[in-house]
């Protein structure tokens, strides 16, 4: 049969036509079973049930997973009652004033409690970011690493956690003096003593952290935070890892690339030192405006983190850059703190001018206070996030008592007691 040209035309047209008909209705049912998933996993009823469970396999092996690797002493699955499970603390309870910052789950907003008008920094996460991106075991880390009992006078301080069927809620201490960055994008680079006072209550923080078999991994000017009276506070526990003895390593490659020492862009086992790896590039950009081994071309920013030598220009003092050598060691088993780790920082020659005593008990002067008129002073937050509106319907659930069947189905999420069941926000 011939076929003409027209009736190709018709046949090919219409043929696409199906096509893209039945391709939106696919992508579209993907989408609904994507939802219909992630309802499940966070419905606290339906979660409970045998055949859901099974289904998705719901998380005994993801969390005897999670618990090997998170280390035993992880409170993620053996989590005490945290203060929200106590006083049953919802998104309600507070004002949610302005945003303050975006990480990659969800926003982090200044907000009042309302009964108690005090100001906290509420970081609310997307479950649905977090599954997707499969980091869910990063937030518990997070959570876990924040309920630990940790307490440092530059660390941020964790008072609630919470959840709701989409979110998960961190109150945390509410620090407005700005964060690093913004400060050294501003001035471009610090004198040597105001380098030295944050590396120094940075080192204190990352010392009492790995004491705890914990590594930071993640440290970088975003998430290191001043307080209103200058001092360090900082932030971000997400990519923290759990459970590192002193000699142990692990390879998960994470990080931001600025800063990723050469064994994690090589996939290689690393440990605590990749944290002095990390302060050691934190210290060169205060002192030189610039990561080391920075280009903008990432390929050859990689390639000179793996095989180029550092170049310390002499603006430095000798000891600032015998200490930055040291730390930006490319081979961790030479690095500055591989022996004794802060205790070898402690004693360097950059840090003579230190007391550490005084340091730990926040006596020595801030070398730079960020001026701030109050809590609701937002002059170091970056106007991109306070300009953007907070949504009124933040608090439009009915709140609930917390049974513990709840808890237990926190699922994907456990510890984190129940909130109200729906908001909208975000
Ligand atoms: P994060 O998701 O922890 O990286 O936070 C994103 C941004 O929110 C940070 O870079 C800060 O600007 C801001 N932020 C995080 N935690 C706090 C806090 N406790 N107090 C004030 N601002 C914060």
């Amino acid at each position: 049969m011939a076929v003409t040209n027209a009736g190709c035309d018709l046949t090919y047209c219409r043929m696409r036509g199906i096509m893209s008909v039945l391709t939106a209705f696919i992508k579209e049912r993907k989408m609904g079973l994507n939802d219909f998933i992630q309802k499940l996993v966070s419905s606290p009823h339906i979660c409970q049930h045998a055949a859901v469970e099974s289904f998705l396999k719901i998380d005994e092996n993801q969390n005897e997973e999670m618990e090997a690797e998170l280390g035993s002493n992880s409170l993620c699955f053996r989590p005490r009652s945290s203060l929200a499970e106590e006083s049953q603390i919802k998104p309600c309870d507070f004002d949610y004033l302005k945003i303050i910052g975006k990480g990659s789950f969800g926003k982090v907003l200044l907000a009042r409690h309302k009964e108690t008008a005090q100001y906290y920094a509420v970081k609310v996460l997307q479950k649905k970011m977090i599954m997707k991106k499969k980091e869910h075991k990063h937030i518990m880390a997070e959570r876990s690493v924040l309920m630990k009992n940790i307490k440092h006078p530059f660390l941020v301080g964790l008072h609630f956690s919470f959840q709701t069927t989409d979110k998960l809620y961190f109150v945390l201490d509410y620090v407005n003096g700005g964060e690093l960055f913004y400060h050294l994008q501003r001035e471009r680079v610090f004198l040597e003593p105001r380098a030295r006072f944050y590396a120094a209550e940075i080192a204190s923080a990352l010392g009492y952290l790995h004491s705890l078999h914990i590594v930071y991994r993640d440290l970088k000017p975003e998430n290191i935070l001043l307080d209103s009276q200058g001092h360090i506070v900082l932030t971000d526990f997400g990519l923290c890892k759990e459970g590192l003895e002193a000699d142990a390593t692990t390879s998960t490659f994470c990080g931001t690339p600025e800063y990723l020492a050469p064994e994690v862009l090589q996939k290689q086992a690393y440990d605590r030192t990749v944290d002095w790896w990390c302060l050691g590039s934190v210290l060169y950009e205060m002192l030189y405006g610039l990561p080391p081994f920075y280009s903008r071309n990432t390929a050859e920013m990689y390639n000179n983190i793996l095989h180029k030598a550092l170049v310390l220009k002499p603006n430095v003092s000798n000891a600032g850059r015998e200490l930055l050598e040291g730390l930006l060691h490319k081979d961790r088993t030479q690095r500055l703190g591989v022996k004794d780790d802060f205790m070898e920082l402690k004693v360097h020659a950059f840090f003579s001018p230190i007391n550490w005593d005084d340091l730990m008990a926040r006596k020595i002067i801030p070398p730079f206070v960020p001026s701030v008129s109050g809590p609701t002073d937002l002059r170091h937050f970056d106007p991109e996030f306070t300009h953007l509106p907070v949504s009124a319907s933040l608090c439009n659930g009915e709140s609930f008592a917390v049974t513990s069947s709840m808890r237990e189905a926190a699922g994907a999420f456990p510890g984190f007691s129940y909130g109200p069941g729906h908001d909208t926000f975000m």
